[in-house]
């Protein structure tokens, strides 16, 4: 899957939400929200799984990595995965959303720094 988006983001976030966290694997997911008209496909169609009524996952259909979600509470926009992208160090993200189901251990990390043996 090859994809340009036309125009900047409207939002960089990492999202905390137990939805997200379910459907990536992940403790929270950082995204890069663009609009859906600015989000040409160049290569290859994506597959849609059907999460609910409202939300939808769109992944590549040659290695099943995770593109973009839509969702109809945030209609319009496209809510890129950030590791989709090729130059993901060209966005920082500007907030933490849902962040009453954030693990309690995300903002601890940078204090138990010190901590850790041999990752710096
Ligand atoms: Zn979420």
């Amino acid at each position: 899957m090859r994809f340009v988006v036309h125009g900047q983001p409207k939002s960089v976030v990492n999202c905390h939400c137990n939805l997200c966290r379910s459907l990536n694997g992940s403790a929270y997911s950082t995204y890069v929200a663009v609009a859906e008209d600015e989000l040409e496909l160049t290569k290859g169609e994506p597959r849609t799984f059907a999460i609910s009524e409202d939300v939808s996952k769109q992944f590549c259909d040659s290695c099943g990595s995770p593109l973009y979600n839509t969702n109809s509470v945030y209609r319009g926009l496209a809510i890129l995965h950030l590791g989709a992208l090729d130059n993901p160090r060209a966005w920082t993200p500007q907030a933490n959303i849902y962040c009453e189901s954030q693990l309690d251990w995300v903002e601890k990390l940078d204090q138990q720094k010190s901590l850790v043996q041999g990752f710096g």
